[in-house]
């Protein structure tokens, strides 16, 4: 399964905020063994927005748009999704239900917060006020990251890629004297090779077979200086 992140805001441009739902949306779905190939971020902008989704819901399995949902001014997601089909907004009934048992009545919430496009399933906001939305291969998520992952988090079963184990290891050695090490490990065991440099080396293998990665990486182990890390570093 492939599949596209679009991020939705000036502010993600500006780097006033940094864009941590893109690096939590790919390393969820890399987990679940799907391929994220694309991740754009747009201004808070109708046509981008409706151009990239356009482009991007014909080109990939799914789509996932964050940001830009509420009510206010600058939110123009939903208006936007809605183009991309050629469809209007209306206000959802269900989501309308599902805030009022959440204590928020009709009448209180501000002009908008319910609209999603017509023919979009809303799905609703754990964390939150405003809907989400998918329609077709497209899912809309809110922009506030704890209601961006929960909302996610309802609907990640719907993104299911193949097998995929990984194995990092952590070498003391400059990226550059590791170039040899790295073409013969990939000449005797079928994985991919990531190599991330900072203050240590970080190589990641990649495999659908377990037992492959393992022995990749155990054979790396032996041939680089390696640097103990904490599980999850
Ligand atoms: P709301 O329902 O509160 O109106 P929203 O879905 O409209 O939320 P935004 O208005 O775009 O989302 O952003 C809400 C907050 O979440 C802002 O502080 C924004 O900077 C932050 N945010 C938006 N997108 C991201 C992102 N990709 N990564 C991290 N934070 C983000
Ligand atoms: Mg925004």
């Amino acid at each position: 399964m492939r599949v596209a992140i679009v991020t939705v805001g000036d502010e993600l441009l500006a780097g006033d905020t940094v864009n941590t739902n893109a690096a939590w949306l790919g390393r969820r779905l890399a987990e679940r063994g799907v391929d994220v190939e694309r991740v754009t971020t747009v201004p808070d902008r109708v046509a981008d927005i409706a151009g990239v989704v356009t482009e991007y819901r014909d080109r990939y399995d799914a789509v996932l748009v964050t940001g830009g949902l509420g009510p206010t001014h600058d939110d123009l997601t939903m208006d936007a999704v809605a183009a991309a089909f050629d469809v209007a907004v209306e206000e959802s009934e269900a989501a309308l239900e599902w805030l009022s048992e959440s204590g928020y009545a009709r009448e209180d919430l501000a002009t908008g917060t319910a609209d999603i496009p017509a023919g979009a399933q809303p799905l609703h906001n754990e964390a939150g006020v405003a809907p989400g939305c998918v329609i077709e291969n497209v899912y809309v998520l809110p922009g506030v990251p704890a209601e961006m992952e929960s909302m996610f988090e309802s609907i990640a079963d719907r993104f299911v890629g193949s097998e995929t184990h990984v194995a990092f290891v952590t070498a003391d050695e400059p990226e550059s004297a590791l170039i040899d090490r790295f073409a013969e490990l990939r000449e005797q065991f079928d994985v991919q090779v990531g190599s991330y440099p900072g203050e240590y080396v970080r190589i990641k293998l990649q495999s659908d077979e377990e037992r492959v990665v393992q022995e990749a990486a155990a054979w790396l182990r032996e041939r680089v200086d390696v640097v103990e890390e904490a599980e999850g570093t």
